[in-house]
């Protein structure tokens, strides 16, 4: 099934991102935890793409999975900045083979010790978006940041090129995690303001982990406001309390954007079935 579609539909919809295991060692653990997410009837999952080695092996074959013998619909990621247009198109064909109709079309973190871009290869998403397009009937997901991208000095210039990406084809975008929901609403007005119509899902992180999330926040430029700080600050050092408190500031961000009329949100599960299951009882009244 098409994403767009499911958006389409109407009604409140949550889905979930997972990520493959790095190594062929883990994969049987992974595919466990999907299997116990898709018991959760998510309206999709996605599956996160790495660069190179066994995690971009196996997305392929985990969204493959998910799609064939779980009954959920798939969404590949697909990164382009460490690979060759060659390279990208082997895999847009073997998701076609595999009847995957949905990806997430990203550019992915610029390679640390190689030249980038390379003459004629891949610069920015919106050129991998071109390709899927002269590929197949793809349905085409993007990234967006609510709080700018990392690498942008300006706001304004982020849209600009957000815009652009869309109109290369993106039928629906998916937001960089946010802790405060205020920022998604400013985020919403600014592009849409800007001409910018596709429908955006907003990515909520449930936190598990004080250190880790501080890092993450550090590196993709995400503001952590005080009240969620006050959070880290108690529980970071006791993992299940942590757990407890990042479920209910997730399910609380979930409510307050169901509220305020959104209906597609996706939750990075981090490969965290029963984190996942405790926000979907946390809904059950509310999501159905
Ligand atoms: C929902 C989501 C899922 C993700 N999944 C993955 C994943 O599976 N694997 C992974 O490795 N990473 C993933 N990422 C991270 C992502 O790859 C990085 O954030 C990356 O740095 C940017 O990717 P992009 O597709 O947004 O790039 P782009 O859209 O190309 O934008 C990157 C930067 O370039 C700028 N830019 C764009 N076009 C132009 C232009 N024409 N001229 C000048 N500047 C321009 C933008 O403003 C931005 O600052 C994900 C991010 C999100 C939000």
């Amino acid at each position: 099934m098409r994403i767009i579609d499911r958006i389409k539909e109407g009604g409140v919809h949550i889905s979930f991102e997972i990520f493959p295991p790095k190594t062929d060692a883990g994969y049987a653990s992974v595919v466990e935890a999907i299997e116990k997410i898709a018991m959760l009837k998510p309206s999709y999952i996605s599956v996160t793409y790495g660069a190179g080695g066994g995690t971009s092996k196996n997305t392929v074959k985990i969204a493959s999975h998910i799609q064939k013998d779980l009954k959920v619909p798939s969404l590949a990621h697909l990164t382009c900045a460490s690979s060759t247009k060659e390279e990208v198109a082997a895999v847009i064909e073997q998701l076609k083979e595999k009847g995957i109709e949905n990806i997430l079309a990203l550019r992915g973190d610029i390679p640390k010790d190689a030249q980038f871009p390379l003459p004629g290869q891949y610069q920015h998403a919106s050129e991998l978006i071109r390709d899927i397009k002269a590929h197949g009937n793809f349905c085409i997901g993007a990234a967006c940041y609510p709080e700018g991208h990392v690498e942008s000095e300006h706001k304004d210039e982020d849209i600009l090129h957000l815009k652009e990406k869309v109109d290369c084809g993106v039928d629906f975008l998916t937001t960089q995690m946010f802790f405060d929901n205020s920022i998604l609403y400013n985020f919403l007005y600014r592009i849409r303001e800007k001409g910018i119509t596709v429908p955006v899902l907003p990515g909520i992180m449930p936190v598990t982990s004080g250190k880790q999330i501080e890092r993450i926040c550090a590196l993709s430029g995400t503001t952590l406001p005080q009240r969620f700080l006050a959070i880290v600050d108690r529980f970071g050092d006791n993992p299940a309390a942590m757990t407890q408190a990042g479920v209910a500031y997730a399910t609380d961000q979930i409510i307050d954007l169901i509220a305020n009329g959104i209906q597609n949100i996706h939750i990075y599960s981090m490969n965290k079935p029963e984190v996942a299951a405790a926000i979907m009882r946390n809904l059950s009244e509310i999501v159905r």
